[in-house]
């Protein structure tokens, strides 16, 4: 018998490389294979082209001016040049840095290198899963301002939040919390990456000093990230982590990727054409996906916010949707879904062991964190595959549950 067609729901983990990017990015490999940093040649010049052409895209469509754009080979490389870059060049100011508990691995990794250096990193906490009466809040995992301009002390020089969360899709308040840091004159650095591309995101608007974001979260391909580092006053000052070459200013060293560049550039250039009517449908898609759950199964509970929050206010990526489906393990469930790409929040990675430390800062049982499944829907799930994934998560639980 043919194994049925395999539907890939794990897009906040990665994305296919949409086929226009990998015509977009083709010519760079065999034909244009210079390096932007050759000055003295053709070959060079058509690299170097292609690379301002592309900057200038990306930086358009973020909102910054072509110097503020730092490429690197992606979001953890952009986060750990942020965060350690500015620790290692603000010192004088002093030795505090503020962030969330709910920030990926990326943010949290290089901020515990920080500790034994003693640097005083203050991980806050966000809205809770359940209010004190039991209920479920309709803004779990979003962080409120206040505590940011609370947590700022006279040594604090840097704060490190979230755009958009990559397991429960929670969007954070940046320009509130921007407006805060502004005000007491700390830098902000935001992890965008589940966000750029998804939901307009705008570094003037948002008031952001330092942005990270990727191209393989957006249909680009993997191994090219950038670092938006705002220009003007007051000046972001940070030490390049990556020295050698010299190349991007000296603010990080090594040959350009040009391909990737050009991929990346040509990805977001997709997202921000086709934003608005993808927005709709897969938020669409994604209460279709839930109720169909709530439908086929008792005792099945959103992680998270609300999904149905103001189009125009969303705290909610449209595409996010994380579920615990209680008295199973998530783990057992992805073993019994052989056709269905999720993942689950018994392992939010297959690096880090134990049930995800973000359903863990939501104030969840180990348990219902554990039952949990992560759907990440994109450009290329359709409505077919939108009832496939409930028929075959609704009959593993109920299998599941019967033998537990
Ligand atoms: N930050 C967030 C919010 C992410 O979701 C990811 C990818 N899982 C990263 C950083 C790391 O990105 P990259 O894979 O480009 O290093």
């Amino acid at each position: 018998m043919p194994s049925p067609a395999l539907i890939y729901m794990d897009n906040h983990a990665t994305t296919r490389t949409d086929p226009r990017v990998v015509e977009a990015m083709l010519p760079y490999f065999s034909e244009e294979y210079g390096n932007a940093g050759s000055v003295s040649h053709h070959f060079g010049d058509v690299a170097r082209t292609a690379v301002e052409v592309a900057t200038a895209s990306l930086a358009f469509n973020i909102g910054a001016d072509p110097q503020e754009i730092v490429f690197t080979s992606g979001a953890t490389e952009s986060n750990n040049l942020a965060i350690r870059g500015v620790a290692d060049r603000n010192q004088r100011r002093g030795r505090h840095l503020v962030s969330v508990r709910t920030e990926h691995r990326a943010v949290l990794g290089p901020l515990e290198r920080l500790g034994p250096r003693d640097f005083d990193v203050t991980l806050l906490g966000v809205e809770q899963q359940h209010s004190l009466d039991g209920k479920a809040s309709p803004r779990a995992g979003w962080l409120d301002p206040e505590k940011i301009a609370e947590a700022i002390r006279e040594d604090t020089f840097l704060v490190s939040v979230m755009l958009a969360n990559n397991e429960i899709g929670v969007i954070q308040p940046i320009a509130e919390i921007a407006a805060v840091c502004r005000h007491r004159g700390v830098l902000l650095h935001c992890d965008a990456t589940q966000a750029v591309g998804k939901i307009p995101v705008n570094v003037r608007d948002l008031g952001i000093d330092l942005m990270s974001f990727s191209a393989h979260k957006i249909y680009g391909p993997k191994g090219i990230g950038a670092l938006f580092v705002r220009q003007g006053n007051p000046v972001v000052r940070f030490t390049p982590q990556i020295t050698g070459g010299g190349q991007q200013e000296g603010r990080r060293s090594g040959t350009l990727n040009v391909p990737g560049i050009v991929g990346f550039a040509k990805a977001l250039e997709l997202c921000e054409a086709e934003m608005p009517t993808e927005q709709a449908r897969l938020a669409e898609l994604r209460n279709r996906l839930f109720a169909g759950f709530q439908q086929n199964l008792r005792g099945v509970e959103l992680c998270g916010p609300d999904l149905s929050s103001a189009a125009d206010h969303p705290l909610r990526l449209p595409g996010n949707l994380n579920v615990a489906f209680g008295d199973v393990d998530g783990e057992a469930l992805l073993l019994e879904m052989e056709n269905l790409a999720v993942s689950s929040g018994a392992t939010c990675s297959s690096h880090e062991p134990g049930p995800s430390h973000v359903l863990l800062a939501l104030g969840m049982s180990e348990d219902l964190a554990r039952s949990s499944l992560r759907f990440g829907l994109g450009r290329f799930n359709t409505a077919a595959e939108g009832d496939a994934a409930v028929e075959t998560v609704s009959t593993a639980v109920k299998k599941l549950r019967k033998m537990g």
